[in-house]
Parts: structure tokens; sequence; C-alpha cells
């Protein structure tokens, strides 16, 4: 059932009347099925990569992958704002504002595990004069069952090799599967309602220090996680980690919360305001390499299709 009415949305993208309203919106470009198989919308991506002003324009990627229910899409909703307005001084707008964007509100919201993709590319000035196209994602996995845990291993894998930087998300605590096989450009891992500021502080220097507590090799660590910790510096250029609070019990627990800033924990929104420009801000952002070679949206597209492939088997 699942199945026929992802396929009736990927009818509705591929007619003519996409986006009829003319609004950007998440586009599902990938979906695992429930017979574990994976289908990639080829034609959703390539109307996305292949547009006239981005396609020959290198690419950022920018992805946040982890379970359901981790506030990633609240994220990437506030990443989105920050992208229609960061050449104003208040990117984060109107405290009264419903945060719109990926869909955010859990509840009833079917759970998928694929990839969407926000289907405007910004067009970015880096500081340097060169204009890059930046594409988010957001990465959705479940992890109720072993034959999910590997689908969802490998979603992320994919936008592990898709992304120029990936974000974690992961609740008080750093897990540390196995998921990411290949090497990369930059992992951050963003714990989420972080409630020791006393110990390690939030941001992002209380998060290396704490990371690297938690990455740390030691003798009487079980011997697979000493080859996870190791397998994780030799996989990504730079490793980061970012700790946040708690965004207030609004925010976790009213249904009725429409995601205006006036509702949420100030503590949670000044943390915000570092994170997110830390992240975007023109200067900060990485176009994808793979090889060593910087890649196009068009490239990507290529890249997506061969490593499907791959995982098709
Ligand atoms: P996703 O499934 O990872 O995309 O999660 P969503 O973005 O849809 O958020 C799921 C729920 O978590 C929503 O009700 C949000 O209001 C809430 N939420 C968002 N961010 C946080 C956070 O940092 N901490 C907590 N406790 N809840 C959050
Ligand atoms: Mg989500």
């Amino acid at each position: 059932k699942d199945t026929e009415s992802f396929d009736k949305n990927v009818y509705d993208w591929s007619s003519e009347e996409e986006e009829p309203d003319g609004r950007a919106r998440p586009i599902q470009v990938l979906l695992v099925k429930d017979d574990h198989t994976f289908e990639l919308d080829e034609a959703a991506l390539s109307r996305i990569l292949l547009s006239e002003e981005v396609r020959d324009r290198e690419v950022v990627a920018i992805s946040v992958a982890g379970a359901f229910r981790k506030g990633k899409s609240f994220l990437m909703d506030f990443m989105l704002r920050y992208m229609y307005n960061h050449a104003s001084e208040n990117w984060l707008g109107n405290p009264e504002e419903p945060l719109t964007g990926f869909s955010w509100r859990g509840g009833s919201e079917r759970e998928t595990t694929g990839i969407q993709i926000w289907s405007e590319v910004f067009l970015v000035d880096k500081p340097d004069g060169r204009k890059v196209a930046v594409l988010l994602m957001d990465t959705q996995g479940t992890f109720d069952s072993q034959s999910t845990l590997r689908d969802s291993a490998t979603v992320f894998a994919l936008s592990t090799m898709i992304s120029s930087m990936q974000l974690f998300t992961e609740y008080g605590r750093l897990a540390m599967e196995e998921t990411f096989l290949k090497p990369f450009q930059s992992m951050i891992f963003l714990v989420r309602d972080w409630s020791f500021p006393y110990e390690f502080p939030y941001g992002q220097e209380g998060g290396m220090k704490f990371l690297e507590k938690r990455l740390k090799i030691s003798e009487n660590q079980h011997e697979e996680l000493q080859n996870v910790r190791k397998h994780i510096h030799s996989c990504f250029t730079n490793i980061s980690c970012f700790l946040m609070p708690h965004p207030g019990l609004k925010v976790a627990t009213n249904p009725h919360f429409d995601g205006r800033i006036k509702e949420i924990d100030g503590e949670f929104i000044n943390n915000l305001t570092v994170l997110v420009p830390w992240l975007l801000s023109p200067r900060n952002i990485d176009v994808k390499e793979i090889n060593g070679s910087k890649i196009t949206c068009r490239g990507l597209l290529e890249y997506f299709k061969a490593y499907i492939k791959i995982y098709q088997g």
C-alpha cells in the first residue's frame, strides 16, 4: 500500500504540472520499499539537478541523517530559512511565523525510509567569487528491525557519498554503528537535548571535547568498538560535533506547536543562531569532491545513479 501511494506521488510529480503553484517543496527522490528494494525517482532528481541555472555549477550537498523523530526536518527548515534569508541580519525572521519546509510534525505522518531533496537548489556566492549550488537533503531511516536497519545503513551510506557535509543527529549520546563506508568530507555529529552543559558546554567547542572523549580508543573496549572508532577517523576528512540544548517542552510534546520561534527555548535559539551559520555561511560551505575533483550538479546525478546500482547489486 505504501508503494502504491508513492507511485501515485511519483506520477503526480512527473506530470507536466509539477509544482503547479511554483512553490519549492521536498521531493522524495529515493524510497526504500517494503520489500527492501530501492527506488530512485530519476526523473524528479534530474529535474532538480539538470535545471539550466544549476547543472554546470559546482555543488555543495548538505544532508541530515538519523532515525525518525530526531528533529531532522525541524532543523532542516531552519536551514532553509537561513538559505532564503541569509543576506539579512535577522535570518530567523518573525518569531510568530510557523515553521515550514520539510514536513517535521510527526504523529500520523507515514514513515518512509529514503531521501528527500528540496526542489529549489540555492545559488550562493562564495567570498572567493565562485557561485556554487547548494542542495539540501533530508535522509530518513528506521531502526525497528534487522532488515530496516540494513536499509537505513544503505540510505546513510548513500547520502554520505553524495553529500559534502553530513549531519548526524542523536539524542544525548553518540551512536556509532558502522554505517559510513566510504571516505568523504565532513561529518558533524549533532547531539540534541544535551543536558550536561556543566560538563561540556553547548556548541562546537564543547562538542569537540565530548567527541574526543567518546572517540578515544582504549584497551578495555570491545574490539569492535575500537574498530568503529578507527574506521570513523579513516573515513572523514573533518569530524566535528555540536551540542544542542533541549528546545523546550512545547517543541517536544505539544501537538499544536507550529514551529514558531516564540515558543522555543531561548537557549536553543541562541545555539541555533550559531549552528546554522556555522554550517551554511557562504565561506563555510564546501563543494562536493570525489577523488579530489569538484563535482557539478550534473556530475552528482551521475554519481547518484551509479551508487544506487551498487546497492541494488
Ligand atoms: P525527523 O523525523 O527526524 O525529521 O523529526 P521531526 O523534525 O519531524 O521532529 C519530530 C518531533 O521532534 C517534532 O515534534 C519536533 O517538534 C520535535 N523536535 C524537534 N527538534 C527537537 C529537539 O532538538 N529535541 C526534542 N526533544 N524534540 C525535537
Ligand atoms: Mg523528517
